[in-house]
């Protein structure tokens, strides 16, 4: 089934805005087996509409952005006026509309009534989080659906729209996954080589993100899924965190929360990235007491008792200094384990013996210290994100690396 993918929106084209639901379609359909074969990004404007339209031949058309209530939004009546099926005013929509607008106090506006068009023969994919339903019609062959623009929205509308197609076009395909981390895609890859080959009735999909990476693998047959998913596990545990739901500091909240273990966190190069992961996870404050942003020389020394010597001697960004970040703050919390970070994330201040992406952590766990080098690639976010994955797997690996020493477990 040829398939074709319409962005609509001018901050598309500005790149005020990154295009990345043409990213998550895509990925969402190639877990189905449908491929994209092209993908346009147009203008919301009504001569861009027509342009593509006349011009796509595709069976499967999907478009995203501009079902909303402004006047830049014609999405829905320029394509369903398009292909010139019959249409109605859907109550319910309207009524939806209605409640929502009520339920914040606003007074709706008749531009929200034509965000309840919707051609005779179709069906209404609910938007529960904005006020702009999905539509999914055919006309003779081709399948159209269009879709709201906020990612947000996008995610539960598409998902709608995917059981949809899966149902009409009897498609029984599964998909899995992992998340792994500690690993880069490229050296993954070598080692995959033979892997596919093993594999041949799945699919299997790598998704690179900074410092994780994704795996999905999809197949009809669930008894191959399964031993490709067992195969690939017992080859990359080690970097396995858990699955595609699973995020990383989640991960660690668990295995903290599951040993009953406190922690407590010295950032200076991170400036309290980690710390804000950490408090991503709901439920963190059980486990995760304490974060100090350590910036400056004299902030180490006033809050952390990091010796003004020692700074002189080795320099901030040192083994001895993440060393007496993290064991000072162990002595001075509560925390069972504490973690420092302490780097230099560029573009300056970088030299010979410590170039820009030097960055050492401290772990102290129950009175031990460990510490660990790294030079990371990148600019100073990508530097400053990988730093903070690199502590959180720390953590996780040490957490797992103690789960059976019957000291550590309560
Ligand atoms: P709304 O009710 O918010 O107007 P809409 O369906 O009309 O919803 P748009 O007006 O096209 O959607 O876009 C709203 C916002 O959604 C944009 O400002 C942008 O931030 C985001 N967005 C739209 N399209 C995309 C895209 N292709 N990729 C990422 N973000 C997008
Ligand atoms: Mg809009």
């Amino acid at each position: 089934m040829r398939t074709a993918v319409v962005t609509v929106g001018k901050e598309l084209l500005t790149g005020r805005t990154v295009n990345t639901n043409l990213r998550t379609i895509a990925m969402k359909l190639k877990s189905i087996g449908i491929d994209v074969n092209i993908s346009y990004v147009i203008d919301d404007l009504k001569k861009e509409f027509k342009r593509v339209l006349d011009f796509m031949n595709e069976d499967l058309i999907i478009f995203t952005g501009g079902l909303g209530p402004t006047v830049d939004d014609i999405t829905r009546e320029t394509v369903i006026n398009y292909f010139d099926v019959e249409t109605y005013q859907d109550q319910d929509t309207l009524d939806n509309i209605k409640a929502m607008f009520d339920k914040a106090e606003v007074e709706m506006k008749s531009s929200n009534n034509k965000q309840a068009l919707f051609p005779v023969e179709s069906v209404k994919l609910g938007n529960d989080l904005g006020t702009a339903p999905g539509v999914y019609f055919k006309v003779g062959k081709k399948r159209i659906i269009l879709l709201p623009g906020p990612p947000h929205e996008l995610y539960p509308v598409l998902d709608e729209a995917i059981e949809i197609i899966k149902n009409e076009l009897d498609i029984n395909l599964i998909s899995r996954g992992f998340k792994l981390v500690g690993t880069g895609e490229s050296s993954m890859e070598n080692n995959l080589k033979g892997f596919y080959g093993v594999h041949p009735k799945v699919n299997v999909a790598p998704y690179a993100n900074v410092g994780e990476i994704k795996y999905i693998f999809t197949s009809s047959d669930t008894d191959a899924l399964d031993r490709a998913m067992v195969d690939f596990y017992n080859k990359y545990n080690q970097f396995i965190f858990g699955g595609l739901e699973d995020t990383l500091e989640g991960v660690v909240i668990d295995l903290l929360r599951d040993h009953g273990k406190v922690l407590a966190v010295a950032e200076s190069c991170t400036g309290g990235m980690l710390s804000s992961r950490l408090i991503n996870v709901s439920g963190a404050s059980r486990v995760f007491k304490e974060g100090l942003i350590t910036y400056a020389n004299e902030a180490k020394m006033k809050y952390l008792d990091v010796k003004l010597e020692n700074l002189k001697k080795f320099g901030a960004v040192s083994p001895e200094i993440a060393k007496e970040m993290c064991d000072n703050l162990w002595d001075k919390s509560d925390a069972d384990i504490t973690v420092s970070v302490t780097g230099i994330a560029g573009p300056n201040g970088g030299s010979e013996q410590k170039p820009v992406g030097l960055v050492y952590f401290g772990i102290n766990f129950m009175g031990k210290t460990t510490i660990h080098r790294k030079v990371f690639n990148g600019n100073r976010e990508m530097i400053r994100i990988r730093s903070v994955i690199f502590a959180l797997n720390m953590l996780r690996e040490i957490l797992l690396k103690n789960e059976n020493d019957e000291t550590f477990v309560k």
